[in-house]
Protein backbone atom coordinates (compact mmCIF):
# COMPACT_ATOMS: atom_id res chain seq x y z
CA UNK A 1 0.00 0.00 0.00
CA UNK A 2 1.67 3.25 -1.04
CA UNK A 3 1.53 6.41 0.18
CA UNK A 4 1.47 9.74 -1.56
CA UNK A 5 3.24 12.87 0.43
CA UNK A 6 2.85 16.18 -1.34
CA UNK A 7 5.15 19.15 -0.84
CA UNK A 8 3.50 22.43 -1.47
CA UNK A 9 4.16 25.87 -0.75
CA UNK A 10 5.31 29.32 -2.75
CA UNK A 11 8.54 29.98 -4.62
CA UNK A 12 11.95 29.54 -3.11
CA UNK A 13 11.15 28.27 0.29
CA UNK A 14 13.15 25.18 -0.04
CA UNK A 15 10.88 22.53 -1.27
CA UNK A 16 13.18 21.02 -3.92
CA UNK A 17 15.95 20.85 -1.00
CA UNK A 18 13.64 19.24 1.12
CA UNK A 19 12.45 16.71 -2.21
CA UNK A 20 15.74 16.01 -2.99
CA UNK A 21 16.97 15.56 0.60
CA UNK A 22 14.01 13.06 1.09
CA UNK A 23 15.28 10.74 -2.04
CA UNK A 24 18.96 11.00 -1.85
CA UNK A 25 19.75 7.83 -0.62
CA UNK A 26 16.96 5.66 -2.23
CA UNK A 27 17.29 7.35 -5.67
CA UNK A 28 21.11 6.59 -5.63
CA UNK A 29 20.62 3.02 -5.19
CA UNK A 30 17.21 2.44 -7.67
CA UNK A 31 19.25 4.33 -10.02
CA UNK A 32 22.30 2.28 -9.82
CA UNK A 33 21.11 -0.95 -10.46
CA UNK A 34 18.45 -0.07 -13.45
CA UNK A 35 20.50 2.60 -15.15
CA UNK A 36 17.14 4.36 -15.21
CA UNK A 37 16.81 8.13 -15.46
CA UNK A 38 14.72 9.57 -12.34
CA UNK A 39 12.03 11.50 -12.58
CA UNK A 40 12.86 15.21 -11.27
CA UNK A 41 9.76 15.69 -9.18
CA UNK A 42 8.48 12.22 -7.97
CA UNK A 43 10.35 9.48 -6.46
CA UNK A 44 10.27 7.20 -3.59
CA UNK A 45 11.51 7.27 -0.07
CA UNK A 46 11.75 5.35 3.22
CA UNK A 47 11.57 6.30 6.92
CA UNK A 48 12.32 3.17 9.42
CA UNK A 49 11.07 0.72 7.14
CA UNK A 50 7.91 2.55 5.55
CA UNK A 51 8.06 3.36 1.98
CA UNK A 52 6.50 6.03 0.97
CA UNK A 53 5.98 8.47 -2.59
CA UNK A 54 7.14 11.99 -2.79
CA UNK A 55 6.05 14.31 -4.94
CA UNK A 56 7.56 18.14 -5.33
CA UNK A 57 4.63 20.56 -6.45
CA UNK A 58 6.51 23.25 -7.37
CA UNK A 59 8.76 21.27 -10.18
CA UNK A 60 4.99 21.23 -11.80
CA UNK A 61 4.61 24.90 -12.30
CA UNK A 62 5.71 26.85 -15.43
CA UNK A 63 5.06 29.78 -16.64
CA UNK A 64 5.63 33.53 -16.43
CA UNK A 65 5.44 35.26 -13.22
CA UNK A 66 1.92 36.76 -13.20
CA UNK A 67 0.28 33.33 -13.89
CA UNK A 68 2.07 32.04 -10.63
CA UNK A 69 0.24 32.33 -8.14
CA UNK A 70 -2.96 31.29 -9.87
CA UNK A 71 -0.42 27.87 -10.74
CA UNK A 72 0.33 27.70 -6.98
CA UNK A 73 -2.99 28.05 -5.82
CA UNK A 74 -4.20 25.02 -8.02
CA UNK A 75 -1.41 22.90 -6.77
CA UNK A 76 -2.66 23.29 -3.13
CA UNK A 77 -5.96 22.33 -4.01
CA UNK A 78 -4.70 19.18 -6.03
CA UNK A 79 -2.57 18.23 -4.11
CA UNK A 80 -5.18 18.17 -0.87
CA UNK A 81 -6.83 15.88 -3.73
CA UNK A 82 -4.65 13.32 -4.31
CA UNK A 83 -1.97 13.04 -1.25
CA UNK A 84 -2.74 11.31 1.54
CA UNK A 85 -0.37 13.95 3.86
CA UNK A 86 0.70 17.63 2.67
CA UNK A 87 4.02 19.11 4.20
CA UNK A 88 3.56 22.94 3.87
CA UNK A 89 7.14 24.70 3.53
CA UNK A 90 6.76 28.22 4.60
CA UNK A 91 10.65 30.31 4.90
CA UNK A 92 11.53 31.82 8.46
CA UNK A 93 13.72 34.25 6.95
CA UNK A 94 11.21 36.22 4.94
CA UNK A 95 8.68 35.20 7.77
CA UNK A 96 4.72 34.57 7.02
CA UNK A 97 3.61 36.17 3.76
CA UNK A 98 0.22 36.55 2.13
CA UNK A 99 0.48 34.04 -0.38
CA UNK A 100 1.51 31.77 2.54
CA UNK A 101 -1.60 32.77 4.20
CA UNK A 102 -3.51 32.16 1.37
CA UNK A 103 -2.39 28.76 0.91
CA UNK A 104 -2.78 27.88 4.30
CA UNK A 105 -6.82 29.11 3.84
CA UNK A 106 -7.21 26.47 1.64
CA UNK A 107 -5.20 23.68 3.45
CA UNK A 108 -7.35 24.67 7.02
CA UNK A 109 -10.67 23.81 5.23
CA UNK A 110 -9.42 21.04 3.75
CA UNK A 111 -9.70 17.73 6.32
CA UNK A 112 -5.88 16.88 5.27
CA UNK A 113 -3.21 15.68 7.23
CA UNK A 114 -0.97 19.04 6.77
CA UNK A 115 2.41 19.45 8.67
CA UNK A 116 3.54 23.19 8.65
CA UNK A 117 7.44 22.71 8.15
CA UNK A 118 9.18 26.36 8.88
CA UNK A 119 12.12 26.06 6.86
CA UNK A 120 15.90 27.44 6.79
CA UNK A 121 16.07 27.57 10.10
CA UNK A 122 19.66 26.39 10.11
CA UNK A 123 20.58 27.77 13.95
CA UNK A 124 18.83 28.26 17.20
CA UNK A 125 18.44 31.68 16.64
CA UNK A 126 15.29 31.28 14.19
CA UNK A 127 13.78 29.07 16.35
CA UNK A 128 12.11 31.80 18.10
CA UNK A 129 10.97 33.91 14.66
CA UNK A 130 9.63 30.51 13.63
CA UNK A 131 6.68 31.43 16.51
CA UNK A 132 5.15 33.83 14.20
CA UNK A 133 3.72 30.75 11.56
CA UNK A 134 1.36 29.88 14.14
CA UNK A 135 -0.75 32.36 13.21
CA UNK A 136 -2.07 30.49 9.68
CA UNK A 137 -3.88 28.46 12.37
CA UNK A 138 -2.75 25.04 11.49
CA UNK A 139 -1.26 24.16 15.05
CA UNK A 140 1.79 22.54 15.77
CA UNK A 141 4.71 23.66 13.12
CA UNK A 142 8.33 21.74 12.99
CA UNK A 143 11.88 23.53 12.62
CA UNK A 144 13.60 22.27 9.62
CA UNK A 145 16.81 22.95 7.92
CA UNK A 146 15.98 21.14 4.34
CA UNK A 147 19.95 22.01 3.41
CA UNK A 148 21.66 20.83 6.40
CA UNK A 149 18.89 17.90 7.67
CA UNK A 150 18.15 19.40 11.31
CA UNK A 151 14.77 18.75 12.00
CA UNK A 152 13.66 16.69 9.53
CA UNK A 153 13.51 13.70 11.11
CA UNK A 154 11.43 14.36 13.88
CA UNK A 155 8.85 15.92 11.07
CA UNK A 156 9.56 12.13 9.19
CA UNK A 157 9.11 10.58 12.33
CA UNK A 158 5.14 12.28 12.68
CA UNK A 159 4.57 11.73 9.12
CA UNK A 160 5.25 8.17 8.94
CA UNK A 161 3.02 7.34 12.23
CA UNK A 162 0.17 9.10 11.03
CA UNK A 163 -0.04 7.37 7.27
CA UNK A 164 -3.51 5.49 7.34
CA UNK A 165 -3.39 1.89 8.06
CA UNK A 166 -3.67 -0.20 5.10
CA UNK A 167 -7.46 -1.36 5.02
CA UNK A 168 -7.80 -5.26 4.79
CA UNK A 169 -7.89 -6.33 1.46
CA UNK A 170 -11.37 -8.55 -0.06
CA UNK A 171 -9.63 -11.87 -0.78
CA UNK A 172 -12.33 -12.73 -3.21
CA UNK A 173 -11.19 -10.46 -5.78
CA UNK A 174 -7.19 -10.77 -5.22
CA UNK A 175 -6.83 -13.53 -7.92
CA UNK A 176 -7.98 -11.61 -10.66
CA UNK A 177 -5.36 -9.59 -12.60
CA UNK A 178 -5.58 -5.82 -12.08
CA UNK A 179 -5.27 -3.51 -14.64
CA UNK A 180 -5.40 0.47 -15.07
CA UNK A 181 -5.81 3.23 -17.45
CA UNK A 182 -3.30 6.03 -17.18
CA UNK A 183 -1.79 8.58 -19.49
CA UNK A 184 -2.44 12.51 -20.07
CA UNK A 185 -4.85 14.47 -19.52
CA UNK A 186 -7.34 13.85 -22.12
CA UNK A 187 -6.10 10.85 -23.81
CA UNK A 188 -9.71 8.92 -23.62
CA UNK A 189 -8.82 7.26 -20.19
CA UNK A 190 -12.22 8.02 -18.69
CA UNK A 191 -14.00 7.00 -22.71
CA UNK A 192 -12.28 3.64 -22.35
CA UNK A 193 -12.99 3.47 -18.98
CA UNK A 194 -16.88 4.16 -19.72
CA UNK A 195 -16.85 2.07 -23.22
CA UNK A 196 -15.72 -1.02 -21.12
CA UNK A 197 -17.86 -0.80 -18.15
CA UNK A 198 -21.15 0.78 -20.07
CA UNK A 199 -23.84 1.46 -17.30
CA UNK A 200 -23.82 -1.13 -14.97
CA UNK A 201 -20.52 -0.41 -13.06
CA UNK A 202 -19.95 -3.26 -10.53
CA UNK A 203 -18.07 -1.51 -7.76
CA UNK A 204 -16.44 -4.83 -6.09
CA UNK A 205 -14.52 -2.66 -3.24
CA UNK A 206 -13.71 0.71 -2.03
CA UNK A 207 -10.51 1.38 -1.13
CA UNK A 208 -10.58 3.36 2.16
CA UNK A 209 -8.07 4.98 3.55
CA UNK A 210 -6.67 6.42 0.95
CA UNK A 211 -7.37 10.10 0.23
CA UNK A 212 -9.24 10.34 -3.12
CA UNK A 213 -10.41 6.39 -3.04
CA UNK A 214 -9.30 4.28 -6.17
CA UNK A 215 -12.40 2.10 -6.72
CA UNK A 216 -12.21 -1.51 -8.06
CA UNK A 217 -14.51 -2.12 -11.08
CA UNK A 218 -14.88 -5.83 -11.49
CA UNK A 219 -14.96 -5.96 -15.50
CA UNK A 220 -16.73 -9.67 -16.99
CA UNK A 221 -17.03 -9.99 -20.74
CA UNK A 222 -16.03 -11.80 -23.65
CA UNK A 223 -14.39 -14.30 -21.36
CA UNK A 224 -12.44 -12.20 -19.44
CA UNK A 225 -12.26 -11.60 -16.23
CA UNK A 226 -10.19 -8.76 -14.33
CA UNK A 227 -10.05 -5.98 -11.98
CA UNK A 228 -9.72 -2.21 -13.36
CA UNK A 229 -8.61 -0.08 -10.94
CA UNK A 230 -10.41 3.24 -11.78
CA UNK A 231 -8.50 6.53 -10.62
CA UNK A 232 -9.88 8.92 -13.54
CA UNK A 233 -12.74 7.65 -15.07
CA UNK A 234 -14.78 7.21 -11.40
CA UNK A 235 -15.71 11.29 -11.13
CA UNK A 236 -16.54 14.28 -12.69
CA UNK A 237 -13.68 16.28 -13.81
CA UNK A 238 -12.74 19.64 -12.68
CA UNK A 239 -11.73 22.48 -15.22
CA UNK A 240 -8.43 22.72 -13.13
CA UNK A 241 -7.56 19.36 -13.58
CA UNK A 242 -7.52 18.99 -17.17
CA UNK A 243 -4.59 21.29 -17.74
CA UNK A 244 -1.92 20.16 -15.32
CA UNK A 245 0.19 17.84 -15.50
CA UNK A 246 1.17 17.24 -12.52
CA UNK A 247 -2.46 15.53 -12.05
CA UNK A 248 -1.66 13.05 -14.27
CA UNK A 249 1.02 12.05 -12.68
CA UNK A 250 -0.45 11.82 -9.29
CA UNK A 251 -3.23 10.13 -10.60
CA UNK A 252 -0.93 7.69 -12.52
CA UNK A 253 1.05 7.06 -9.37
CA UNK A 254 -1.79 6.50 -7.32
CA UNK A 255 -3.31 3.86 -9.98
CA UNK A 256 0.80 2.34 -10.70
CA UNK A 257 0.78 1.36 -6.75
CA UNK A 258 -2.42 -0.81 -6.84
CA UNK A 259 -2.26 -2.43 -10.39
CA UNK A 260 -0.15 -5.25 -12.68
CA UNK A 261 -0.41 -3.58 -15.49
CA UNK A 262 -0.72 -0.36 -16.87
CA UNK A 263 -2.50 0.50 -19.72
CA UNK A 264 -0.36 3.84 -20.97
CA UNK A 265 -2.57 5.78 -23.22
CA UNK A 266 -1.50 8.39 -25.59
CA UNK A 267 -3.31 10.63 -28.00
CA UNK A 268 -2.88 9.48 -31.64
CA UNK A 269 -3.33 12.96 -32.46
CA UNK A 270 -0.62 14.39 -30.04
CA UNK A 271 2.23 11.41 -30.77
CA UNK A 272 4.20 10.12 -28.12
CA UNK A 273 5.46 12.86 -25.88
CA UNK A 274 8.16 13.80 -23.23
CA UNK A 275 5.24 12.82 -20.20
CA UNK A 276 3.98 10.16 -21.52
CA UNK A 277 7.69 9.29 -21.61
CA UNK A 278 7.57 10.42 -17.65
CA UNK A 279 4.78 8.06 -16.96
CA UNK A 280 6.34 5.35 -18.76
CA UNK A 281 9.42 5.19 -16.69
CA UNK A 282 7.14 5.13 -13.85
CA UNK A 283 5.39 2.34 -14.46
CA UNK A 284 8.81 0.43 -15.66
CA UNK A 285 10.62 1.74 -12.14
CA UNK A 286 7.68 -0.06 -10.09
CA UNK A 287 8.25 -3.06 -12.06
CA UNK A 288 4.32 -3.01 -13.79
CA UNK A 289 3.75 -4.87 -16.86
CA UNK A 290 2.89 -1.99 -19.80
CA UNK A 291 0.62 -2.17 -22.69
CA UNK A 292 0.84 0.92 -25.05
CA UNK A 293 -2.56 1.92 -26.57
CA UNK A 294 -2.44 4.52 -29.11
CA UNK A 295 -5.72 6.07 -28.96
CA UNK A 296 -7.88 8.17 -31.40
CA UNK A 297 -6.92 6.26 -34.05
CA UNK A 298 -10.03 7.15 -35.51
CA UNK A 299 -8.64 10.52 -36.03
CA UNK A 300 -5.27 9.40 -37.36
CA UNK A 301 -5.61 9.79 -41.61
CA UNK A 302 -3.94 6.24 -43.08
CA UNK A 303 -2.12 4.43 -45.21
CA UNK A 304 -0.93 0.94 -45.05
CA UNK A 305 2.39 2.04 -43.13
CA UNK A 306 0.91 4.44 -40.32
CA UNK A 307 0.72 2.04 -37.98
CA UNK A 308 4.04 1.04 -38.70
CA UNK A 309 5.52 4.12 -38.63
CA UNK A 310 3.94 5.22 -35.41
CA UNK A 311 4.91 1.91 -33.88
CA UNK A 312 8.97 2.68 -35.03
CA UNK A 313 8.78 5.92 -33.68
CA UNK A 314 7.89 5.15 -30.21
CA UNK A 315 9.86 1.79 -29.61
CA UNK A 316 12.96 4.61 -30.64
CA UNK A 317 11.84 6.97 -28.14
CA UNK A 318 11.37 4.28 -25.60
CA UNK A 319 14.60 2.33 -25.72
CA UNK A 320 16.09 0.45 -24.34
CA UNK A 321 12.68 -1.06 -22.61
CA UNK A 322 10.79 -1.29 -25.62
CA UNK A 323 9.92 -4.87 -25.14
CA UNK A 324 6.73 -3.50 -25.14
CA UNK A 325 3.22 -3.92 -26.93
CA UNK A 326 1.73 -1.12 -28.72
CA UNK A 327 -1.83 -1.33 -29.67
CA UNK A 328 -4.06 1.27 -31.75
CA UNK A 329 -7.64 1.95 -30.35
CA UNK A 330 -10.50 4.15 -30.42
CA UNK A 331 -12.36 4.14 -27.00
CA UNK A 332 -15.12 6.27 -28.52
CA UNK A 333 -16.00 3.72 -31.80
CA UNK A 334 -14.75 0.95 -29.59
CA UNK A 335 -11.93 -0.24 -31.96
CA UNK A 336 -8.97 -2.16 -30.99
CA UNK A 337 -10.53 -3.19 -27.01
CA UNK A 338 -11.07 -7.16 -27.36
CA UNK A 339 -7.57 -6.97 -28.54
CA UNK A 340 -6.38 -4.73 -25.64
CA UNK A 341 -7.96 -7.16 -22.77
CA UNK A 342 -6.29 -10.25 -24.56
CA UNK A 343 -2.82 -8.27 -24.85
CA UNK A 344 -3.21 -7.57 -21.12
CA UNK A 345 -3.85 -10.85 -20.16
CA UNK A 346 -1.09 -11.72 -21.27
CA UNK A 347 1.24 -9.12 -20.12
CA UNK A 348 -0.07 -10.00 -16.63
CA UNK A 349 0.99 -14.12 -16.94
CA UNK A 350 4.41 -13.18 -18.96
CA UNK A 351 4.91 -11.03 -15.47
CA UNK A 352 4.29 -14.09 -13.16
CA UNK A 353 6.19 -16.22 -16.06
CA UNK A 354 8.69 -18.98 -13.98
CA UNK A 355 11.12 -20.21 -15.72
CA UNK A 356 12.56 -24.01 -14.07
CA UNK A 357 16.59 -23.77 -13.03
CA UNK A 358 17.38 -26.42 -15.55
CA UNK A 359 15.62 -24.91 -18.70
CA UNK A 360 17.17 -21.62 -17.83
CA UNK A 361 20.64 -23.12 -17.58
CA UNK A 362 20.69 -24.99 -20.81
CA UNK A 363 19.82 -22.53 -22.81
CA UNK A 364 21.82 -19.90 -21.37
CA UNK A 365 25.01 -21.28 -20.34
CA UNK A 366 25.91 -22.11 -24.26
CA UNK A 367 24.95 -18.60 -25.24
CA UNK A 368 27.18 -16.98 -22.84
CA UNK A 369 29.81 -19.50 -23.53
CA UNK A 370 29.33 -18.37 -26.85
CA UNK A 371 29.36 -14.68 -25.94
CA UNK A 372 30.75 -14.55 -22.64
CA UNK A 373 31.44 -11.04 -20.83
CA UNK A 374 34.50 -8.98 -22.31
CA UNK A 375 37.81 -9.82 -20.15
CA UNK A 376 38.69 -7.38 -18.03
CA UNK A 377 42.72 -6.70 -16.79
CA UNK A 378 43.17 -10.11 -18.10
CA UNK A 379 40.92 -11.94 -16.34
CA UNK A 380 38.19 -13.85 -17.17
CA UNK A 381 34.81 -13.60 -16.28
CA UNK A 382 33.22 -17.08 -15.95
CA UNK A 383 29.14 -17.55 -15.52
CA UNK A 384 28.61 -21.10 -13.58
CA UNK A 385 24.91 -21.01 -12.93
CA UNK A 386 22.09 -19.04 -13.31
CA UNK A 387 18.32 -18.56 -11.78
CA UNK A 388 15.14 -16.94 -11.57
CA UNK A 389 14.71 -15.65 -8.33
CA UNK A 390 11.53 -16.20 -6.15
CA UNK A 391 10.35 -12.32 -6.64
CA UNK A 392 6.97 -11.46 -8.10
CA UNK A 393 8.24 -10.10 -11.48
CA UNK A 394 10.51 -11.39 -13.70
CA UNK A 395 14.15 -11.01 -11.88
CA UNK A 396 17.74 -13.52 -12.84
CA UNK A 397 20.30 -14.00 -11.11
CA UNK A 398 23.80 -14.91 -12.51
CA UNK A 399 26.51 -16.33 -10.56
CA UNK A 400 30.21 -15.56 -11.63
CA UNK A 401 33.29 -15.51 -9.90
CA UNK A 402 33.75 -11.64 -10.73
CA UNK A 403 30.14 -9.85 -10.66
CA UNK A 404 31.59 -6.15 -10.70
CA UNK A 405 33.01 -6.55 -13.70
CA UNK A 406 30.22 -7.13 -15.72
CA UNK A 407 28.84 -3.96 -17.05
CA UNK A 408 25.60 -2.62 -18.55
CA UNK A 409 26.00 -3.36 -22.19
CA UNK A 410 26.41 -7.21 -21.37
CA UNK A 411 22.98 -7.29 -18.87
CA UNK A 412 21.41 -5.82 -21.75
CA UNK A 413 22.31 -8.73 -24.51
CA UNK A 414 21.28 -10.93 -21.23
CA UNK A 415 18.14 -9.48 -20.93
CA UNK A 416 17.04 -9.51 -24.75
CA UNK A 417 18.44 -13.12 -24.99
CA UNK A 418 16.20 -13.52 -21.98
CA UNK A 419 13.29 -11.94 -23.92
CA UNK A 420 13.92 -13.60 -27.39
CA UNK A 421 13.72 -16.66 -25.93
CA UNK A 422 10.65 -16.66 -23.84
CA UNK A 423 7.36 -14.03 -23.87
CA UNK A 424 8.30 -11.14 -21.37
CA UNK A 425 6.44 -8.93 -23.91
CA UNK A 426 5.17 -5.84 -21.48
CA UNK A 427 7.21 -6.69 -18.26
CA UNK A 428 10.39 -4.86 -16.85
CA UNK A 429 13.03 -8.13 -16.20
CA UNK A 430 15.78 -7.53 -13.85
CA UNK A 431 19.33 -8.99 -14.26
CA UNK A 432 21.87 -9.44 -11.53
CA UNK A 433 25.06 -10.50 -11.31
CA UNK A 434 26.26 -12.48 -7.89
CA UNK A 435 29.23 -13.60 -6.71
CA UNK A 436 29.83 -17.51 -6.94
P1 LIG B 1 11.59 25.82 -3.87
O1 LIG B 1 11.42 26.87 -4.92
O2 LIG B 1 10.56 25.93 -2.80
O3 LIG B 1 11.71 24.44 -4.43
O4 LIG B 1 12.97 26.18 -3.13
P2 LIG B 1 14.44 25.58 -3.32
O5 LIG B 1 14.55 24.23 -2.72
O6 LIG B 1 14.83 25.74 -4.73
O7 LIG B 1 15.27 26.56 -2.38
C1 LIG B 1 15.28 27.98 -2.57
C2 LIG B 1 16.55 28.52 -1.98
O8 LIG B 1 16.55 28.35 -0.57
C3 LIG B 1 17.80 27.84 -2.49
O9 LIG B 1 18.79 28.82 -2.68
C4 LIG B 1 18.16 26.89 -1.36
O10 LIG B 1 19.55 26.65 -1.32
C5 LIG B 1 17.70 27.66 -0.16
N1 LIG B 1 17.39 26.77 0.98
C6 LIG B 1 16.62 25.66 0.96
N2 LIG B 1 16.55 25.10 2.19
C7 LIG B 1 17.30 25.88 3.01
C8 LIG B 1 17.63 25.82 4.40
O11 LIG B 1 17.23 24.92 5.14
N3 LIG B 1 18.43 26.81 4.88
C9 LIG B 1 18.89 27.81 4.09
N4 LIG B 1 19.65 28.73 4.64
N5 LIG B 1 18.62 27.89 2.77
C10 LIG B 1 17.82 26.93 2.23
P1 LIG C 1 -9.20 11.53 -20.20
O1 LIG C 1 -8.87 12.91 -19.71
O2 LIG C 1 -7.95 10.79 -20.59
O3 LIG C 1 -10.08 10.76 -19.31
O4 LIG C 1 -9.94 11.76 -21.61
P2 LIG C 1 -11.50 11.67 -21.94
O5 LIG C 1 -11.96 10.27 -21.89
O6 LIG C 1 -12.23 12.67 -21.15
O7 LIG C 1 -11.46 12.10 -23.49
C1 LIG C 1 -11.05 13.37 -23.92
C2 LIG C 1 -11.76 13.71 -25.21
O8 LIG C 1 -11.33 12.83 -26.26
C3 LIG C 1 -13.26 13.55 -25.11
O9 LIG C 1 -13.84 14.62 -25.83
C4 LIG C 1 -13.53 12.23 -25.80
O10 LIG C 1 -14.79 12.19 -26.38
C5 LIG C 1 -12.47 12.20 -26.85
N1 LIG C 1 -12.06 10.81 -27.19
C6 LIG C 1 -11.73 9.82 -26.32
N2 LIG C 1 -11.39 8.70 -27.00
C7 LIG C 1 -11.53 8.97 -28.32
C8 LIG C 1 -11.34 8.22 -29.53
O11 LIG C 1 -10.94 7.05 -29.53
N3 LIG C 1 -11.57 8.87 -30.70
C9 LIG C 1 -11.98 10.16 -30.74
N4 LIG C 1 -12.19 10.73 -31.92
N5 LIG C 1 -12.17 10.90 -29.63
C10 LIG C 1 -11.94 10.32 -28.43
Amino acid sequence: MGHIVAIVGRPNVGKSTLFNRLLKRREAIVDAVSGVTRDRHYGTSDWNGVTFSVIDTGGYITGTDDVFEVEIRKQAVLAIEEADVIIFVVDVVSGVTDMDREIAQILRVSKKLVFLMVNKVDSNKYVYHAVEFFQLGLGTYYCVSAANGSGTGELLDHIVAAFPKAPPQDHNVEDFARLAVVGRPNAGKSTLINTLLGKDRHIVTDIAGTTRDTIDVCYRQFGFECILVDTAGIRKKSKVEKDLEFYAVMRAVRAIEHVDVCLLMIDATRGFESQDMNILRLVEKNNKGLVILVNKWDLVEKDIHTAQRHEAFIKQKIAPFDDIPILFTSAQSKKGLLKMMETAIRVVENRGRKLKTSLLNELMLPIIQTNPPPMVKGKYIKVKYCTQLPTHTPQFAFFTNLPQYVKVPYKRFIENQLRHHFDFKGVPIKVYFRHK
